[in-house]
C-alpha cells in the first residue's frame, strides 16, 4: 500500500512537471498515472428466477378451456403478479441476465402469447399496457390472416407491425404449428394451398422441417424487419434433432410448454413455459406460488451482528488465497436453529450467489464459479434464527499471480449466437 502511494506521487510530480504550461495538468496527471480501465459485465443475481407464461386467446365466453381465458381472469392474473411482488420483465431482458449482461429483480414473470389471434391484439395488449408490462408474441407464419390457415380471428401482418413499432418482442413458433418430429403424419400444404395428410421422412422431411423451423424465423424477420431469436416448439414435441437445426438458424432460446421456474442454469434449448388454461385455474396460482415464497421483502427483523471467527469461515477473515475461484464456507451451527431458506450468501463482485446449506451440520458453502476480479474479496453472510436476523461480514485478499486475467465466464449452457 505504502510502496504504491510513493509510486504514483512520483508519477504525478513528473507528468506535473511535463504538463506544467498546459490549463489543466492535474487531470491530465491522473489520467496517465491511471492504468485502463478494465470493461466488466455488471453483478448478475444467480439466484434470480423467472416464470414464463403462455396464453392463448382471450375470449368473454370460453368455449375451448384448454386455449382461452376471460379477459377478467387475465387481468386479475396480471394484478395478482403485481400483488406479489413478481416483477414482469421482457424476455429478451430475461435472455440479456443469463448471457450476465442484464440484471434482473429476484422474482420474475415473463408473458408470452401464442399462435397470434386478434384479441391478444385488441384485447390482452390493451390490459399489458395498463399495467405496463412487456409481452412477446410466438406466431407461426401460415396462422396469420392471410396465410393458409390464418382464419378471421387470426391477427393481421399490420398488427404485428403495430406491436412492433411499440416495443412488442415477436418470436417464432414454426410455419404451420406441428409435430416437428420426423415420422409423424403430418398436413403438408401445396402450392394450390391444398392440403394433405403424409408420413414425411428423408430427404422430404428435412426440407419441411428446415421450412417450419427456419424459413418461418426468415419470413418474420423480413417481414416485420426484426430479429428472431426465440423459438416456442409447437406441443413441445421435438428431439434432439429439431434442436440442433434451431440452434444452426440463430436460435438463442427454446420454448415448451412444460412450466417450470427458470433459473441461472435451466437449459437454453427446453424454457419451461405455463400454459394458462380456463379449465387449470391452479397453474397460474402454483406457478405464483413456486417463486413468490422466498424469502425477503421489506421491514426485516432487527440484524444482530456475528463476528466471522465465532463461524470458521473459510477462506478465513483476513487471510491470502491463491485463487480467484475459492470455496467459500461458514458454520452457522453456534448462532442456534437457522430457517434454511433465510440463509443469504453475497459475495463481492458476484452479488447474491446460489450457496448450499446443510441444516444438519450449520455449514454454508459455494464453490465460486465466475473468477473474482478485485484483489480483495469481502463475503457477506445472513440468515434467520427465530425472528432475529444474523449477519456476518468478512475479507479475504486473493494473490495476484494466481488471479489471472479474472475473464468472466459465463453459464456452460449459452448457446451460440449468430
Ligand atoms: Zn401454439
Amino acid at each position: 500500500m505504502r510502496t504504491r502511494f510513493l509510486s504514483l506521487t512520483v508519477v504525478l510530480v513528473t507528468c506535473g512537471i511535463a504538463l506544467a504550461a498546459k490549463p489543466t495538468p492535474a487531470p491530465k496527471a491522473a489520467t496517465t498515472a491511471t492504468p485502463a480501465p478494465t470493461i466488466s459485465k455488471p453483478v448478475v443475481d444467480q439466484t434470480a428466477q423467472t416464470i414464463i407464461f403462455c396464453y392463448h386467446r382471450l375470449v368473454d365466453k370460453v368455449r375451448f378451456p384448454g386455449t382461452e381465458i376471460t379477459p377478467a381472469v387475465f387481468e386479475e392474473q396480471m394484478k395478482t403478479l403485481k400483488d406479489r411482488g413478481i416483477t414482469v420483465i421482457g424476455l429478451q431482458d430475461l435472455l440479456a441476465w443469463r448471457r450476465g449482461e442484464k440484471n434482473i429483480p429476484p422474482r420474475c414473470a415473463v408473458i408470452t402469447f401464442d399462435d397470434g389471434w386478434k384479441s391478444q391484439y385488441e384485447v390482452a395488449w390493451p390490459i399489458l399496457k395498463k399495467f405496463g408490462y412487456p409481452l412477446t408474441m410466438f406466431i407461426y407464419t401460415e396462422g396469420v390472416a392471410g396465410g393458409s390457415l390464418g382464419g378471421g380471428q387470426a391477427i393481421t401482418w399490420e398488427m404485428l407491425g403495430d406491436m412492433r413499432d411499440n416495443g412488442v418482442d415477436i418470436e417464432d413458433h414454426t410455419a404451420t404449428h406441428q409435430d416437428l418430429r420426423e415420422g409423424h403424419t403430418v398436413m403438408v400444404i401445396g402450392p394450390d394451398r391444398k392440403r394433405t395428410k403424409k408420413k414425411l421422412t428423408g430427404a422430404e422431411y428435412e426440407q419441411w422441417v428446415q421450412n417450419e423451423v427456419v424459413g418461418s424465423k426468415n419470413l418474420l424477420e423480413q417481414r416485420l424487419g426484426i430479429k428472431v431469436n426465440c423459438f416456442a416448439v409447437p406441443f413441445g414435441s421435438y428431439n434432439e434433432h429439431v434442436k440442433e437445426i434451431a440452434r444452426n438458424a440463430g436460435y438463442e432460446a427454446m420454448f415448451t410448454v412444460y412450466g417450470q421456474p427458470i433459473t441461472w442454469t435451466s437449459p437454453m434449448d427446453a424454457l419451461g413455459r405455463y400454459a394458462i388454461e380456463a379449465n387449470k385455474p391452479k397453474v397460474f396460482e402454483d406457478a405464483v406460488k413456486t417463486i413468490a415464497s422466498s424469502s425477503g421483502g421489506p421491514g426485516g427483523p432487527a440484524v444482530a451482528a456475528v463476528g466471522a471467527q465465532d463461524l470458521q469461515v473459510e477462506p478465513a477473515d483476513g487471510s491470502t488465497v491463491r485463487s480467484a475461484l475459492p470455496l467459500i464456507k461458514a458454520n452457522l451451527s453456534r448462532v442456534g436453529q437457522i430457517d434454511p431458506a433465510s440463509v443469504q450468501l453475497r459475495i463481492s463482485g458476484l452479488g447474491l450467489v446460489p450457496a448450499s446449506f446443510d441444516p444438519k451440520t450449520g455449514v454454508v458453502s459455494y464453490q465460486v464459479t465466475q473468477k473474482l476480479r478485485d484483489k480483495t474479496c469481502t463475503v457477506i453472510l445472513s440468515a434467520k434464527s427465530g425472528d432475529k436476523k444474523v449477519e456476518t461480514h468478512w475479507t479475504f485478499g486473493i494473490d495476484e499471480a494466481a488471479a489471472g486475467a479474472g475473464v468472466q465466464t459465463g453459464p456452460s449452457a449459452t448457446p451460440k449466437k449468430k
